[in-house]
């Protein structure tokens, strides 16, 4: 037996109801019987949609592995490896262009809410004439559209449905590790998939291991800048409360500050509010989003946040502090990506980051490790 949705084998989670047998791994989605017929979502692309519009011009490298992408993505799946802030959503922008003139069906999936929020004005942006349909938890009354954006969580309702699939942070929470969501997200394709990823992780590595793909990557920033390579101290947690404290007093830019639990972020935000013009954001927050724009639109000097901010959103012209107080908390995947948020700026890319940390671990040493190798393959392919 096998639930055609989430693709579990596992009898133990099949239970028979009074109509019939449901599967329990993958029910939170919507209840469906395990020999409903599901089915493609039929809808129109009005192929109206005109050229795509930039405000900034691709780089040279963008330019070339945007080139890459359009023609290998015709012939199999495509593995988009890109550091952060090599502009990924950039990159696709050529191959989503070319499946929407085509009137085939595209969409764009990527975990957080908040980043398809985001996204979903990005993209109005760059295809103004295209109708342009955001899909989230709480937000899904319209599902069709020219293209859709939305959470992974809510690729179960476009069953073999994609001509064009870009699955972004594949590396992430909730998609890594979590089988049953990538078989639903793979199900919702009946084309070839995009899976954009920064960190190419085992779990990626042997979902790609069954699929026919190719690997396309890009170490060079727009700016042509390197990734700033943190300054790392350890120390007692009083001693680096202080350092927190001269660190931000002698920044001029706005500054995230990471922290890895919601009790710990809400803590330094009192403490720090006394000294600074500051606010503090975690996912289940009421304010998050309030907070969030507050501190784009510069109301506030610092943010204290959980990983919330870690991916995705894009803020222009701040420094990063990553907090690491607990062991075992941040993994490698996480602090690059913090880290990734500075220098964002296109117009200006410089930024400071830090590491202040109360462990030395191996974490922390591989995230540096791998961002000055990531430079230092940017600088050979530059030259
Ligand atoms: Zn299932």
């Amino acid at each position: 037996m096998e639930c055609k949705r989430c693709g579990n084998t596992d009898k133990n989670y099949f239970y028979k109801g009074h109509k019939g047998i449901y599967c329990r791994k993958c029910v939170s989605f919507k209840r469906i019987l395990l020999e409903e017929e599901q089915t493609p979502l039929d809808y129109e692309v009005s192929r109206e949609v005109s050229d795509y519009y930039f405000a900034f011009p691709l780089t040279v490298f963008q330019e070339d592995i945007a080139l890459k992408c359009l023609r290998q993505i015709k012939e199999s799946d495509v593995l988009l490896h890109c550091v952060c802030g090599a502009g990924k959503t950039e990159i696709v922008v050529r191959s989503i262009e070319d499946y929407l003139k085509r009137g085939l069906k595209v969409c764009y999936a990527i975990s957080r809410r908040e980043v398809v929020k985001e996204l979903y004005i990005r993209f109005q942006k760059i295809f103004p004439d295209a109708e342009v349909v955001a899909v989230y938890g709480g937000h899904h009354d319209r599902l069709t559209g020219d293209l859709i954006v939305c959470t992974t969580h809510q690729l179960f309702r476009y069953y073999q449905t994609f001509d064009l699939l870009v699955l972004d942070e594949v590396d992430a929470f909730p998609l890594s590790g979590n089988k049953e969501l990538m078989h639903i997200a793979l199900n919702s394709a009946r084309g070839n998939i995009i899976f954009s990823t920064a960190t190419v992780n085992d779990f990626l590595r042997d979902v790609l291991k069954e699929r026919n793909y190719k690997e396309l990557k890009l170490y060079i920033r727009p700016s042509l800048k390197p990734m700033i390579v943190p300054k790392v101290y350890y120390g007692l947690k009083p001693y680096l409360g202080i350092l927190l404290f001269f660190l931000l007093k002698r920044m001029d830019k706005q500054c995230i500050i990471f922290v890895s639990t919601r009790k710990e972020c809400r803590t330094l935000y009192h403490i720090y509010r006394c000294f600074f013009n500051c606010t503090y954001v975690y996912s289940d927050l009421d304010k998050r989003d309030e907070n969030i724009m507050a501190f784009k639109d510069k109301k506030y000097q610092h943010i204290f946040a959980t990983t919330v901010l870690e991916r995705g959103i894009t803020i222009k012209d701040v420094n990063v502090i990553v907090m690491n107080l607990h062991k075992g908390i941040f993994a490698e995947e996480n602090i690059i990506q913090m880290l990734g948020r500075v220098g964002r700026n296109y117009a200006n890319p410089n930024g400071e980051a830090y590491i202040l940390s109360r462990y030395r671990t191996k974490d922390i040493r591989n995230s540096v490790g791998f961002i000055k190798e990531a430079n230092e393959l940017s600088e050979m392919s530059l030259l």
